[in-house]
């Protein structure tokens, strides 16, 4: 049997597979295309070039591409033998599949893209090892839900309900069908993640800093002094002006040696946007 997706074959850069006679050993199997970060996803064989991928029966094409290892919310368009499918479209045999990651900036307006409607208000939640993260994207006015005690039902039930991206390292939860916006974080320092979700994201336009609580995700409101005396400390009172409370936990905030820290944070994180930044 002729294998076309060993390692060995790397040097096949072009679309077009010779197919053997031996091929007839097996039951069925497609040629495979994946564009751009999709590829983070895939053995370095298989990266960048077309392969060839067995199957048996007539499995859907969602079923097929997250056996290769890509969960299907990363997907925003698959082309078989040229022409747009959703997810439930069943192989036979003999296609060929291109697919394309939710974020590929190529125009493919005339084709059919698996999610027409991209969730317009950006919301989060974040499996629980992503603890920092969740706080950076608070810090920085992005409604986030986190638990460090959530199990994978609790993400899916959220995400589903109240209609929020699923932000994991754990590409297992992605491909969970309920699941129809998630993002597999490629880095894991939490300021490349952060980085890394308002760029995939294109939230530039949208960072709202010191305007949500980052223990608990409640909104910020400027309250006057008198009305938190009683919580601060003496030389805080005597120091600070300006204060703020969280409508959620009623935690007090104000422009500490903490604030100036995490202004420095944010101050970094706008250098990185593209300039001139996109708005939305
Ligand atoms: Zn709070």
């Amino acid at each position: 049997m002729t294998l076309f997706d060993e390692p060995g074959l790397d040097g096949c850069e072009c679309d077009m597979l010779t197919h053997d006679s031996s091929m007839n050993d097996s039951p069925s199997a497609c040629t495979f295309r994946f564009y751009e970060e999709l590829n983070d996803f895939l053995s370095p064989e298989r990266c960048k070039k077309p392969f060839l991928h067995r199957f048996s029966g007539t499995p859907s094409v969602k079923d097929t591409i997250e056996a290769i290892g890509v969960p299907h919310t990363e997907v925003d368009l698959i082309l078989v033998d040229g022409i747009s499918v959703d997810f439930s479209h069943l192989l036979k045999g003999d296609e060929r599949v291109s697919v394309y990651p939710t974020f590929e900036r190529l125009d493919i307006t005339p084709a059919t893209r698996l999610r027409p409607t991209p969730l317009r208000k950006p919301q989060f939640v974040v499996d629980v090892h992503l603890g920092k993260l969740a706080r950076y994207l608070r810090l920085i006015g992005f409604d986030t839900l986190y638990r460090n005690d959530y199990v994978d039902e609790d993400i899916v039930r959220l995400s589903v309900s109240e209609r929020r991206i699923v932000l994991t390292r754990d590409r297992g939860i992605l491909k969970r069908s309920d699941v129809t916006h998630g993002y597999w974080l490629r880095h894991t320092s939490p300021r490349e993640q952060l980085k890394e979700v308002v760029g995939v994201f294109d939230l530039w336009a949208r960072v709202q800093p010191f305007c949500r609580c980052i223990e608990c995700n409640g909104n910020l409101r400027r309250v006057d002094r008198p009305s938190v005396l009683e919580r601060i400390p003496l030389g805080i009172a005597r120091d600070f002006q300006e204060f703020s409370l969280c409508d959620g936990c009623e935690r007090v905030y104000w422009r500490g040696s903490h604030y100036e820290r995490l202004a420095r944070l944010v101050q970094e994180l706008l250098q990185a946007a593209p300039s001139p930044p996109s708005r939305k």
